[in-house]
């Protein structure tokens, strides 16, 4: 079995991947774990990383600091924590550049992962287990350890090549991005340091791919959490009568069910990806008189209310969603309200819609592509990230973000129970960040201008 397997990928002529994998292989087929074995340090510090309790609602952050500045320090690195928030450290790391006038790259990505029902996992999220087939399993392997981990492991193999970069490389481990980023990458984004850096291209976190392509994300939707509520006179449970509470609210839900069905039929129909209709998703619905037993049964109730998370393409027309808001969904004629728990801007600061153009006009783009290529890796088509990242707070400042974990051959498990990423796909993404890191830092070009779209 050991033999197949190493032969199966010398056809693939991957040569320095095949020797490690074949070994661990090897390794794994009679321990089930290789953490322990010193000869396979790669797939170990990222079992490591792996391994550290960063789940919210309480990540060990300090932990996760602390092993990636010794990361840092192991391959040379400057760096320093940020604490914009008390408990919520921001670790920027410095590779300086040869030409200290160029814009520089930053390489950012969350140190935080969502929580796991663990009884529901075949492994536990946090052991970071490798099977037989080289799959690693924990929470945070595809979202997004492996990230951070790739880069490190990129500039490490760089630097023992003896490569210089022209420009420097930045990398950010922020905080709290799976409960919105406001204490990380939002206040890094807007803070002198961040301005310092003099940046002309971020990268962070895309999506795992099920086909051979890459994904790679040049803008993505806003999230707006709408809450309707309406009112209407009480009354008997045997009554017929007009404008109650519940009846009203079912109206605008009959409303909200048809829009979400054109959408959904626009990507049915392969017109539109999904990251470029509005989806539209009920997240509770709430009415009725509580008794000791359940509820009231024969009275109708005076309030009702109901919460959507809606998630807007920057391409959409915002204006005359407001106005479906207001006047089919929530309409005053109806006894009905509306409020918004969260309503993410579509625009930019200077009123553009929040997008990196992925056109010859964004030369960052072009690089991507080649260096990815030249990795042997395929790109697919550019898209607009379904829900929300950090990008957002990035491509906020006016600097081109593109979103992107070379993860393909990879089904999409991230917050998913048993989310895993297969270790040959993890050594092939630090080949793709090598080639990109590469293309990025020895590009002279002064680009930040031109790099996100003025119309659309
Ligand atoms: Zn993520």
């Amino acid at each position: 079995m050991k033999m197949k397997l190493c032969s199966i990928n010398m056809a693939k002529n991957n040569c320095h991947i095949i020797l490690s994998i074949c070994f661990l292989y090897s390794f794994t087929i009679s321990t089930a774990s290789i953490q322990e074995h010193p000869s396979e340090p790669i797939i170990s510090r990222f079992q490591q990383y792996l391994q550290i309790d960063t789940a919210q609602p309480t990540p060990h952050y300090y932990e996760a600091a602390d092993f990636i500045i010794s990361q840092a320090n192991s391959i040379s690195l400057e760096s320093q924590t940020i604490e914009f928030v008390k408990g919520k450290p921001v670790v920027l790391l410095k590779w300086p550049g040869s030409d200290p006038s160029l814009p520089s790259v930053l390489l950012n990505s969350h140190t935080d992962i969502v929580p796991s029902e663990h009884e529901k996992w075949n492994h536990h999220p946090l052991s970071a287990y490798l099977d037989s087939q080289g799959n690693v399993f924990a929470r945070g392997s595809q979202d997004m350890k492996c990230v951070g981990m790739q880069y490190l492991e990129a500039i490490r193999r760089l630097k023992a090549s003896g490569f210089q970069p022209l420009r420097s490389v930045y990398l950010s481990f922020v905080p709290d991005e799976e409960i919105g980023g406001h204490d990380g990458a939002e206040k890094f984004a807007e803070s002198d340091v961040f301005e310092k850096l003099n940046l002309g291209i971020v990268l962070d976190e895309g999506l795992a791919s099920p086909n051979e392509n890459y994904r790679a994300f040049y803008a993505e939707r806003s999230p707006w959490w709408l809450v309707i509520k309406a009112i209407g006179a009480p009354g008997h449970g045997a009554k017929l009568y007009d404008n109650t509470a519940v009846e009203n609210l079912m109206k605008s839900i009959e409303s909200i069910r048809k829009f979400r069905a054109s959408q959904f039929d626009l990507v049915k129909a392969g017109l539109k990806e999904e990251g470029e209709v509005v989806s539209v998703n009920m997240a509770f619905l709430k009415s009725g008189t509580p008794s000791p037993t359940g509820f009231v049964m024969n009275l109708q109730p005076s309030e009702a209310e109901a919460g959507f998370d809606i998630r807007i393409p920057p391409t959409a027309d915002c204006k005359s969603l407001e106005r479906r808001i207001a006047e089919e969904w929530a309409p005053a004629s109806r006894n009905m309200t509306f409020r918004f728990i969260q309503k993410m801007a579509v625009l930019d600061k200077s009123g553009k819609p929040l997008i990196t153009s992925t056109d010859s006009s964004n030369p960052w783009w072009n690089l991507l592509e080649e260096a990815v290529k030249r990795a042997n890796g395929k790109l697919g088509k550019p898209e607009i990230f379904p829900a929300s990242t950090d990008a957002r707070y990035f491509r906020d400042q006016g600097l081109p973000a593109i979103g992107f974990s070379p993860m393909a051959n990879t089904p999409i498990l991230l917050h998913d129970h048993n989310e895993f990423l297969n270790i040959a796909e993890y050594l092939k993404g630090i080949e793709v960040y090598e080639s990109i890191i590469k293309a990025y830092t020895s590009y002279t070009g002064h680009a930040r201008s031109g790099v996100t779209k003025d119309e659309l």
